[in-house]
């Protein structure tokens, strides 16, 4: 049920009987209007049940029901992996809870700088540079990097994430957007630009909503051919590919045409932090000059130590990624027998499609109540409006039974809802 205070509609004077601002009028309207489109957020109240993943306790009010989460970034369920909780808990013995201050000033612990290192590798580049998020990471480094570039122009894939959009903003440089996944067109804009200027072509690799995969070797060449920096977000997809866990360029081969790859610590490695990586005087002056990195407290010495635990776990360990492919293939398959439309794509992201947002978030509830099995409703503006979708993450711990149990539980709503079946 909508939250009581949603569903009346506020009358919205700007200003009050007294002559102040009605800013509380104000607030009530935009979320009046949100809940109306069906945009309205809804947080799913949810605990995690250490070494239980995909399993999760559900606090509808007074009512507690273990459920299965299908919907999870913690990809792989590297978050409740023992390895990683154990060097958790044993980073926090030695060093306590917080950092105690900026990377600056006293909050660079020993684990900082290890995680830095095993990053760097990772990617095969000689620094690597750590945010509290990807979402940091992205907005700091290419709001730095386009905005201390004399006269930098930026190139951005349409798809990009908020978190680039919003660095590149914040730089204040020229932006070009081109068309998504298009090296062509890519070529085309970069071609008319002053060949004099710099230039930062900033895209991802796996794309987050849709799945689709960008040409990284084809961007590059294009890129190369006009003298551009190449920033890769690989956010959905560190841990995932690659042999080592280093993401799509590594499994490409692709690691040392980047000029930067950033990535998070909270989905395939389970933790939560951002960082990029690059050569020793892009990271080192990325660190000298953005505020988002100076003037912000360092993470925890124990989510460090925990990142570095599962990075280092899936750097050796292929079984993760491989059994995590199967379940994504098996998913897949049961979704087309049952004639449930789900979008094709070359990754992990199973997105199945609704269309309408009010639907969409019907679907998820009747699965969250009817059937203990949550799938967050994704609308409007995180897709376009018409492709609203559960966006379906599976696990290497989803069991048979689970995917049994969700495309029957799905099937029966798609009926009971006459939503449309694929052809
Ligand atoms: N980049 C992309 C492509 C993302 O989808 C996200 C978040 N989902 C981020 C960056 C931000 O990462 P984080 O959650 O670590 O802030």
């Amino acid at each position: 049920p909508p939250p009581n205070y949603l569903s009346a509609k506020p009358t919205v004077p700007s200003h009050l009987p007294d002559g102040t601002m009605n800013y509380e009028g104000f607030f009530r309207q935009q979320l009046h209007d949100l809940h109306m489109q069906g945009n309205y957020r809804v947080f799913c109240d949810l605990e995690r049940q250490a070494g239980n993943f995909p399993r999760a306790t559900h606090f509808n009010g007074r009512v507690q029901s273990t459920v299965t989460v299908w919907c999870s970034n913690d990809y792989l369920g590297m978050g409740q992996h023992p390895c990683v909780l154990a060097a958790m808990r044993e980073a926090v013995d030695r060093c306590g809870a917080g950092a105690g201050g900026t990377r600056n000033i006293s909050g660079t612990t020993h684990y900082h700088v290890l995680l830095e290192r095993e990053l760097a590798d990772l990617h095969n580049k000689e620094a690597a540079l750590l945010f509290t998020s990807g979402y940091v990471s992205n907005w700091a480094a290419l709001g730095t990097l386009a905005s201390r570039l004399p006269g930098c122009v930026v190139l951005s894939d349409e798809g990009n994430h908020a978190s680039m959009i919003e660095g590149i903003r914040h730089s204040r440089a020229e932006k070009q957007i081109w068309q998504h996944n298009d090296p062509e067109d890519l070529n085309r804009r970069l071609a008319a630009l002053d060949p004099g200027r710099p230039k930062l072509v900033a895209f991802e690799s796996v794309y987050s909503m849709d799945g689709d995969i960008a040409p990284i070797a084809e961007l590059c060449d294009v890129a190369d051919g006009h003298g551009a920096m190449t920033y890769l977000d690989e956010v959905h997809a560190v841990g995932l590919y690659g042999a080592r866990g280093g993401g799509i360029a590594e499994r490409e081969g692709l690691s040392h045409r980047l000029t930067v790859i950033e990535g998070t610590l909270a989905k395939g490695f389970g933790v939560v932090g951002g960082y990029i990586t690059g050569s020793m005087a892009l990271c080192d002056f990325v660190r000298s000059f953005s505020s988002g990195f100076i003037f912000t407290s360092a993470l925890p010495p124990s989510v460090a130590a925990a990142a570095l635990a599962s990075i280092r776990h899936l750097k050796t360990s292929a079984s993760e990624r491989q059994h995590h492919q199967a379940v994504v293939a098996s998913l897949r398959k049961r979704l087309d027998a049952a004639g449930l439309p789900h979008m094709a794509n070359p990754s992990h992201i199973v997105p199945l499609m609704v269309g309408d947002p009010v639907l969409c978030k019907r679907v998820s509830d009747v699965l969250l109540s009817d059937y203990g099995i949550y799938v967050q409703p994704i609308n409007y503006p995180t897709v376009p409006p018409g492709t609203e979708r559960l966006r379906i993450t599976p696990s290497p711990l989803h069991t048979a039974q689970d995917i049994d149990h969700l495309v029957q539980a799905l099937s029966a709503i798609w009926s009971e809802l006459r939503l449309k079946r694929a052809a």
